[in-house]
């Protein structure tokens, strides 16, 4: 049994809350996974019983995220750190062009400063002198249209700024994007893409298990001499197997596909339940006279990172700590921003957001 009691709302940014019926099902499979007679931790990846998980993974983000044929869905290692280094080593390296980078917060800003290890790479548009609290429309930048590719973060985890739905473009150079802390959360274009990648450890699984989805055109474009395991075409290749992969956390990530196609009903229903969400703490930011202010500029707010500021960081303080006497844990802000976060990714239930609004309007009712 599951100790319900002992559990509390995780407003965690990553690694975040997964679906308690998950969390259930991985207790209950444990000590002998069907059909193995084992744990998944004592598994050959070799064995047909990781090839059904790894296969059912694949087939599930594919029907989730309706991913045409021509792209390839590889696991990898590393984080979304590794990828900021992989993405321009496999396809700036030799391209004969620079690539472009839209930085919209910390993490883009950190993936331009490792593709400039690697190449050339400017920088298209910079939120940095609006202090990270809007995105651009990506149809309107200038002087990118021959470059190696054009690199956006979807959504911006510390910042708690988002691409609004739609906001691809249809041509242009391949985009490529870190959706780290958005991948699942709503439904998305796949074929406007040329690279999609994220960590798993926000919305669909566990940290040690990186999702990149490449556009097979890209993959001939991959230089020789990379090391192997720096090499796309190596995961293509070997269907993620060239090495042992994160069996584990690839096993958890296909659990989570499983709850989010079968309990939830899909990315469109995801999505519904994710903007009823945000809005409820949007709405407490809106109607709290200036008590709570927004981060993010209302048409970039994030779905998934809520950002807000009190007053004072004496009322911060105290709020992060009344909270989480409340039960509701892990709010305080990145330490680059300040204030508050409130991360609610797909596992957060409703009834734990409700849980923080009564909070946040109980909080200012009694200081302002
Ligand atoms: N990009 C984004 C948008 C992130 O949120 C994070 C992690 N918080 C990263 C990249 C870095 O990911 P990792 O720790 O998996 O390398």
């Amino acid at each position: 049994m599951v100790r319900m009691s002992e559990r509390v709302w995780n407003f965690s940014a990553g690694p975040a809350a997964l679906p308690l019926t998950v969390l259930g099902e991985i207790r209950a499979e444990l000590p002998a996974l069907p059909g193995a007679g084992v744990s998944v931790f004592e598994i050959s990846h070799r064995s047909r019983r990781f090839e059904d998980i790894i296969g059912e993974a694949e087939h599930n983000l594919r029907e989730l995220l309706g991913i045409p044929v021509g792209y390839r869905v590889l696991f990898a290692q590393g984080g979304a750190s590794l990828q900021f280094s992989m993405v321009p080593m496999n396809l700036l390296r030799g391209a004969g062009a620079p690539a472009a980078y839209v930085v919209t917060g910390s993490w883009g800003t950190r993936a331009v400063a490792e593709a400039r290890k690697e190449g050339e790479a400017t920088v298209a548009w910079d939120g940095a002198d609006i202090g990270f609290t809007s995105v651009p429309d990506l149809r309107g930048l200038d002087g990118i249209a021959d470059g190696a590719y054009l690199h956006v973060t979807s959504n911006e985890t510390i910042q708690g700024v988002e691409f609004p739905a739609d906001f691809e473009p249809q041509d242009g150079p391949p985009l490529v994007c870190d959706a780290s802390s958005d991948l699942l959360s709503r439904t998305v274009q796949v074929e406007r893409y040329g690279l999609l990648y994220a960590g798993a450890q926000k919305n669909a699984g566990p940290a040690g298990v990186t999702l990149v989805v490449i556009r097979d055109d890209l993959l001939e474009r991959v230089p020789d001499g990379l090391p192997a395991m720096l090499d796309y075409r190596t995961y293509a290749r070997s269907g993620s197997m060239y090495n042992t992969p994160p069996v584990f956390a690839i096993y958890v990530l296909m659990l989570v596909t499983r709850w989010l196609r079968d309990d939830i009903g899909g990315l469109e229903q995801m999505h519904e339940r994710n903007r009823g969400k945000a809005a409820l703490l949007y709405g407490a930011l809106d109607a709290s006279d200036g008590f709570y202010r927004g981060h993010a500029l209302p048409e970039a707010r994030s779905l998934m990172n809520v950002t807000f500021r009190l007053p004072t960081e004496e009322l911060e303080t105290a709020f992060v700590e009344g909270a989480r006497d409340h039960g509701l844990v892990e709010l305080k802000g990145h330490r680059s921003v300040g204030g508050i976060r409130a991360s609610i990714y797909n596992a957060m239930p409703l009834e734990g957001v409700e849980a923080l609004r009564a909070f946040m309007d109980e909080f200012r009712a009694a200081h302002w």
